[in-house]
Parts: C-alpha cells; sequence; structure tokens
C-alpha cells in the first residue's frame, strides 16, 4: 500500500515536471520583443476561446504582428469572480514554462500567484482516527520547479496579459492589437460567402441574443472540449462542404480509461483555519502550500471519500478540497445540505466541520453537480486550409485532445500547442524565414502543424491512457485488481531499467519528466520495452515447450530404454 502510495506520488510529480519538447531544444525560452515588421502582411485572426490556450495564442500571433480578436463565452463578471464548479489547480510544468517564460509579464505574475513545487510538503491523515497523521516525503524533483495555480487565477492572468499588451502597445501599426469580447458564444464557422480568402465567424451575444458575422483570415479553435468550431469542420458547415478535405478526420476518438466518468467536486474549506486532529486529540494546522489528503472512515465502495487539496498562494482564502468518486457514490444522491453535513461529520471525525463550513457553503455544495472526468480523446485533424491556401482553421488545446487530469499535462500540452503553431507560423513571414525563399504561405504552415503535432498528440493521448489512471484510489474490485496490476508493471519496469544499467526504457509515466523526450518519443520507447518483454515471454514459453517436446520425445525414451 505504501509502496504504492509513494509510486504514485512519483508518478504525479514527474507527470508535473514534464519535459521539454523540441520548441525549448531549439531555444524558444527567450522572452519575445513585440515585433516591428513594417513590410508584413497581417492576417486577421479570430481566437474562439478565451481559456489558457486560446489566449495564449492570442498573445503570440499578437506579438507577430496579427491582428487578434477573441470571443469568449464566459461573461466578464463570471470570468473575474471564483467559480466554485471550476475550483480545480493547474500545475505549470517545463513545458507549460516554454510559453510562460516568453511574457516576462505572465512569468512573473505566475510566480506571485501560484506555488513552486519545491515548497510543497506532504499530509496524509488516515481514516481511522486511532492512526497518526503521516508525513511522506515528496520526492525530489530534477531541473525547474513546476508551479501550483488555480485555474482562474491562470484565465485573469492571462487577460491582465492581453490589457498589459494592449496598453504597451499603444498606437503602433506593426504590433497586433487583441480585441475580446465576453459572454459571445461560436454558434457557426465557414468559408466567409461574401469576402475572398476569409472566414466567417458567427457569435450571439449571451445577455441579448444578437447575433452577428465577423471574418478573419485565420480561426483558431481553442474553445474547450466540446468545441463547435472543431463540430463545424466535422459536419462540413456552410461552404465548408465546397473545400477539399476529409471531414473524417475531425470525428474524435476516444477511449476509456479507469479515470473516466469520475464525477469531481470541491469543498470550499477556509485556508487560513484548515487543521486535522492527530491520533493524540492534537489539532495539526494545514500549511496553505501543503498536498493533503484526508481519508473518510467508511471504506466501502460506494462510500470511500478522500479529500484531496492541492498547495494554494498565500494571498487565497479558500482551500478547495476535492472529492472524486464514481458517478453512484453517494456523494451525488445527497442534494440535501443537512443530510451532507451529518455525513460528512460522521466520516471525517478528523475534520471540525461545524468549525470550517459555513451552511451556505453547505448549501452549495450540496447543490453542485460537478464536472466529470472526459475519455481520452484527440481529433486526428487539425487544421483545415483553402485550397489556394490564404486562409484556415486551426484546432488547439483541449480543442484538439482531452483526457482526465491524472498525468497532469491538459494545460500544459495546450500551451506547447500554442507555441509550436507560433513557431511555424514564423516561416510565413519574409523577415522572420531565414533565406527568402523558404517563406511559406499560411496554408502551408497550417499543414506544417499538423504534419507535426497531430503525431504527438497521438502519443500524448496514449500517455493519458495508460500513464496513471488508478491514483483516484476508485473503490471498485476491478478498480483495485487494476491498481494492483498497473503497480507490479511499473516496479517491474523501473527495476529491468535499473538491472540494465538504463538499457531497458523506463515506465512511461516516468520518463514523461525528461526534458529531452517528445510525447512521442518516450511512448516509442515504453513500446519498445513492451515488445522486449513480450518477446522474452514468449521466447520463454517455447523454449520451455521444446525442452519439454525434446524431453518426452528423445530423451525419456532414451532412459527408459536404458533401464529396461
Ligand atoms: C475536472 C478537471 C480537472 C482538470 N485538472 C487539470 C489539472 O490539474 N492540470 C491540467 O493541466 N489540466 C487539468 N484539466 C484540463 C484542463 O482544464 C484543460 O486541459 C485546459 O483548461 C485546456 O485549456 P483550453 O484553453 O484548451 O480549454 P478550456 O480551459 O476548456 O477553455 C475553453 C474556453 O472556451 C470557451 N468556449 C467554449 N465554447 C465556446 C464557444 N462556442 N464560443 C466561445 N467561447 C467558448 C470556454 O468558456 C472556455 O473559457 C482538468 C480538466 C477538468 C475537467
Amino acid at each position: 500500500m505504501q509502496i504504492q502510495m509513494i509510486l504514485i506520488l512519483i508518478i504525479q510529480l514527474s507527470s508535473i515536471v514534464g519535459g521539454l519538447t523540441n520548441a525549448s531544444k531549439n531555444g524558444h525560452q527567450k522572452a519575445i520583443t513585440l515585433k516591428t515588421a513594417p513590410n508584413m502582411r497581417k492576417p486577421r485572426t479570430i481566437v474562439v476561446g478565451g481559456g489558457p490556450v486560446g489566449l495564449s495564442a492570442a498573445l503570440l500571433l499578437a506579438c507577430r504582428g496579427y491582428d487578434v480578436t477573441v470571443f469568449e463565452a464566459t461573461p466578464t463578471e463570471k470570468i473575474k469572480a471564483f467559480d466554485p464548479a471550476l475550483a480545480y489547480l493547474y500545475n505549470i510544468n517545463f513545458r507549460g514554462q516554454v510559453f510562460t517564460k516568453k511574457f516576462p509579464s505572465v512569468h512573473n505574475r505566475l510566480l506571485k500567484r501560484s506555488v513552486p513545487s519545491t515548497d510543497t510538503g506532504l499530509i496524509v491523515a488516515p481514516g481511522d482516527v486511532e492512526k497518526k497523521i503521516q508525513y511522506p516525503k515528496l520526492p525530489i524533483e530534477e531541473g525547474d520547479c513546476s508551479y501550483w495555480i488555480p485555474r482562474h487565477e491562470m484565465v485573469l492572468l492571462m487577460w491582465d496579459a492581453i490589457d498589459q499588451h494592449n496598453n504597451e502597445r499603444g498606437d503602433s501599426n506593426s504590433v497586433g492589437r487583441i480585441d475580446y469580447e465576453h459572454g459571445v458564444d461560436c454558434i457557426h464557422v465557414h468559408p466567409s460567402d461574401e469576402h475572398e480568402n476569409h472566414v466567417s465567424v458567427v457569435v450571439k451575444t449571451k445577455s441579448n441574443g444578437k447575433e452577428k458575422t465577423v471574418e478573419a483570415n485565420l480561426v483558431v479553435g481553442a474553445d474547450g472540449i466540446n468545441s463547435k468550431v472543431r463540430e463545424c469542420l466535422r459536419e462540413r458547415a456552410g461552404l465548408f462542404e465546397t473545400w477539399r478535405y476529409n471531414d473524417k478526420k475531425f470525428k474524435i476518438r476516444k477511449w476509456v480509461t479507469p479515470a473516466t466518468g469520475l464525477r469531481l467536486k470541491a469543498l470550499q474549506l477556509p485556508a487560513d483555519n484548515y487543521w486535522v486532529q492527530d491520533a493524540n486529540g492534537q489539532k495539526v494546522m494545514i500549511k496553505k502550500n501543503d498536498l493533503v489528503a484526508v481519508r473518510g472512515k467508511r471504506t466501502g465502495p460506494l462510500e470511500y471519500l478522500s479529500l484531496g487539496s492541492l498547495p494554494v498562494n498565500h494571498s487565497t482564502t479558500i482551500r478547495p478540497a476535492n472529492c472524486i468518486t464514481r458517478p453512484n457514490h453517494v456523494l451525488w444522491n445527497m442534494k440535501n445540505a443537512a443530510e451532507m453535513k451529518t455525513w460528512f461529520k460522521d466520516n471525517f471525525p478528523r475534520l471540525d466541520l461545524d468549525d470550517m463550513i459555513s451552511d451556505h457553503e453547505w448549501e452549495r455544495f450540496a447543490k453542485a453537480d460537478g464536472l466529470a472526468f472526459p475519455p481520452c480523446q484527440y481529433s486526428p485533424g487539425l487544421q483545415v486550409s483553402s485550397d489556394n491556401n490564404e486562409y484556415g482553421v486551426v484546432l488547439l488545446g483541449d480543442a484538439a485532445h482531452a483526457f482526465s487530469p491524472d498525468i497532469g499535462q491538459g494545460i500544459n500540452a495546450g500551451l506547447m500547442d500554442a507555441v509550436q503553431f507560433n513557431e511555424i507560423l514564423a516561416k510565413t513571414c519574409a523577415d522572420e524565414a531565414s533565406i527568402e525563399s523558404t517563406k511559406i504561405t499560411l496554408g502551408a504552415a497550417l499543414k506544417e502543424y499538423e504534419r507535426i503535432r497531430a503525431p504527438e498528440t497521438r502519443a500524448l493521448i496514449r500517455l493519458a491512457r495508460f500513464g496513471s489512471p488508478y491514483q483516484y484510489n476508485q473503490p471498485w474490485l476491478k478498480d483495485r485488481i487494476g491498481k494492483k496490476l498497473w503497480t507490479a508493471n511499473v516496479i517491474m519496469r523501473v527495476f529491468l531499467n535499473k538491472l540494465s544499467f538504463g538499457i531497458f526504457p523506463k515506465p512511461m509515466i516516468l520518463a514523461a519528466s525528461s526534458k529531452k523526450l517528445t510525447y512521442r518519443q518516450l511512448v516509442r520507447r515504453a513500446d519498445l520495452g513492451t515488445l522486449g518483454l513480450v518477446s522474452a515471454v514468449v521466447f520463454s514459453i517455447l523454449k520451455i515447450f521444446v525442452s519439454h517436446t525434446l524431453f518426452r520425445e528423445k530423451i525419456l525414451p532414451g532412459v527408459l530404454t536404458f533401464v529396461q
């Protein structure tokens, strides 16, 4: 049990640490300066979705000189407010930092509003109150640390960076402006029937239901897992039906994993008054920067619950305690605040819930529907471009790939999409392509992006499927058996890796912390290891079979003859 826990911790941390991809190898972590490219034609760009990936794309493209408009469905007041329904934390690892380090304003804000992984400890309070609270040591991370930041803080800091970008840009024509509209839903995307070389985006203002059509040369679909942009490409909406592309490539491929379908809702604890009672009755104050697991005392598959909290910054007043369970857990049947409170008080006797949680919060928590972990999914197609290569649409972030949060790569992979797309777009600018003859069209850049990024996306989804899907202590018997097999597999690979002095590859999830490997390379190595193992097993079986047959047909008759 202890080994499993430590292993999972190592894995979580290594997946958190992540690795650098080609982008950083190519030295692109340098801060971006606002561009001045006087003769550059600037494609108008629309970014659909103002999540972290859409906003990172907007910043990168504006610095490249593109004028950008962002349409975000969430109304302004909700963007600024903390939403308990989206109370999860991001861990910005090396990959994500390839983006943040390009913008000192973003990176410095990240440092201020987050907790570095090097400052975190771990506290585990067992369900049995007689048992002492444990403080397992966290494995030491290699290289740069990663940063824990609540989702809403990350999104807010990106919006702040966009305002700063517009202020610093002033009236400069050579640097792109970022306009944005909140509370606006994209409802349709199709090639324009009015203007040549343009894609139309139809948006609807939520508050008054008014629709308008806006046009651009480039549309970035960063509208999350249920992407409307992707759906329009898949359905060949409007004039897309006249374009020559295979619409099947936008049909999502998905896989159910042991984490798929788990539901999450977070109980909001006070960050300054969060303490747990130890076996000797003493109060142990939980520090804001600690990782915490408080186990409930009930153990049945429909009642087991662990409250998990991730590190929050010192300025934060709320400490979300994640409840992650199967959908048939009793938690989801309780809609009444009093019933919920009674159940929690009985299940978590170490916590003084009367003191920590207001009636208002119990009311909210009982009614909250929570979020469901999605299947591991990706879109094989990442772009379409017009026949003349002058305009097109690209998908980034969760619109292209999504999965449950077990490998901590969702945001980081999305930020890398934006970074890589931006690097390829550099080839469309005469002043950036090293030789004029290497300059390419927008359409060619979109195709190159798809060629390079699609294999990475596929590998990322394999990592998500097999990386660490049992870390939520799923209580069903099949989960517990699966977790034991998964743990045995990882331990065996670690052992073989050490025994062979690194020749046998590390387990995929541990290799994700390597700075030198792309997702594709680390998955390929793990596959080679599997192939080696399977070959060894097949060879051993054959050997036993052959020697057994030899023994029966040759040696045994010989021995019998000799004896007789
Ligand atoms: C429960 C849960 C926990 C997670 N935990 C982690 C974690 O710990 N670490 C991690 O790295 N990742 C985590 N993820 C994944 C992470 O949230 C995503 O990978 C990341 O947010 C992707 O960013 P994005 O900008 O591509 O998409 P999103 O963050 O989903 O942003 C999409 C944006 O588009 C907007 N939008 C959607 N449709 C439209 C439309 N039609 N018109 C206009 N705007 C639209 C949405 O309002 C949203 O703001 C978690 C996901 C879930 C569900």
